[in-house]
């Protein structure tokens, strides 16, 4: 820490990204990216944005938010763009959380929560998974706070229906929930069509996964006008351009090229079912996966080993030093043929371990 530092970030522990190590070519499954590059229509939408770059982009991506709009049935006064869905959360936690409403979400799940609670300053509440990893949403009645949901849930990939989500939400139209639906479009149910129902609910979504934008930064959030007025008020306080011209010409061009979408989402869906099966066969057992990860545990042979001897392999995954995630490896569905040598790596290990 330096000299210069605010008290205010003195205990501040920031979040770790997955490693991305330059010593060697690996086969990447450790941050959920996309195997398929994005969509040709986005690349050639971004390389004529990219034509005028000496202009600053447009605050309101005008053209991505009504391509946005049509695309989802909601009124263009119900989305704002953010410069990845990291941001649209933090805007988020600055927006609607504070000393007397804090931030309520799982002991389990996506491990930035924290951090933009303690970035922004406010109390947090984690509520324990059950024992299954499975999110009680009757755990978070009458609590007061602003409810946090992955659903997906990461890293345990398991995902609630919508219509207990809107039970929730139902429930007490006095507390605000935020769905993070960064990974629904892998077989998750999305609560998106919900804001035109309820006005304490806002959901975020991101480009980074399904539509092979991670490098583009970009990700979308659906609510009541409101809502939505009272984020732009933190984004125009910080970055009115957080959305650059080129992400933004991208994004209109990734939501356009619905059949590149369809193709991409369920290829992601049939190798993560052959995987699943394949693991199964060598001893693994796996959550009921809705997103474009893998949340596996072996029998026999503990998360960090998996961990370390695949990347031995030139195979890195996820492995997470706390306590009930020990057991486990968070694998991203990458393509068929990196499937495939994951799978056969696995057997390696396993063989070696027995
Ligand atoms: N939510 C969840 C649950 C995630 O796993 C991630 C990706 N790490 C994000 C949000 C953020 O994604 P991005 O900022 O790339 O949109």
């Amino acid at each position: 820490m330096g000299r210069f530092i605010s008290k205010r970030f003195d205990c501040l522990k920031e979040y770790v990204p997955g490693e991305q190590p330059q010593d060697r070519k690996y086969i990447k499954l450790n941050t959920n990216e996309s195997p398929f590059p994005p969509s040709p229509y986005a690349l050639r939408l971004a390389r004529q944005a990219a034509g005028n770059l000496q202009l600053y982009s447009d605050p309101d991506c005008s053209l991505l938010t009504k391509t946005a709009a049509d695309y989802y049935g909601v009124s263009d006064a119900s989305v704002i763009f953010g410069n990845g869905s990291d941001e649209l959360l933090d805007f988020a936690f600055a927006a609607f959380c504070d000393k007397d409403t804090p931030a309520l979400f799982a002991d389990i799940t996506y491990g930035f929560y924290p951090v933009f609670a303690a970035k922004n300053g406010v109390p947090l509440e984690e509520i324990p998974l059950k024992e299954d990893l499975t999110v009680d949403l009757g755990d978070y009645k009458g609590k007061k706070g602003t409810v946090f949901i992955a659903n997906p849930n990461a890293p345990t990939a398991i995902a609630l229906p919508a219509s207990e989500i809107e039970k929730l939400v139902a429930e007490d139209p006095g507390r605000l929930v935020v769905v993070d639906e960064a990974y629904v479009d892998f077989g998750g149910e999305s609560v998106l069509p919900l804001i035109k129902k309820y006005d304490n609910l806002l959901v975020i979504q991101t480009f980074s996964k399904s539509r092979s934008l991670a490098g583009g930064r970009l990700g979308m959030g659906f609510a009541c006008s409101d809502i939505i007025n009272d984020l732009r008020k933190i984004k125009y306080s910080f970055n009115p351009y957080n959305v650059n011209a080129m992400t933004a010409a991208a994004g209109v061009g990734a939501l356009l090229d619905v059949e590149y979408f369809r193709t991409n989402t369920e290829a992601i869906k049939k190798t993560r079912a052959w995987t699943v099966e394949a693991m199964g066969d060598i001893g693994f057992t796996c959550t009921d996966s809705k997103a474009n990860f893998i949340f596996a545990r072996h029998r026999k042979i503990p998360g960090s080993e998996i961990y370390l001897k695949l990347k031995e392999r030139g195979i890195l995954v996820r492995y997470f030093d706390k306590e009930r995630l020990k057991p486990y490896v968070r694998i991203t569905v990458g393509s068929v043929e990196e499937m495939r040598k994951l799978v056969g790596n696995l057997k390696e290990i396993v063989e070696e371990g027995s």
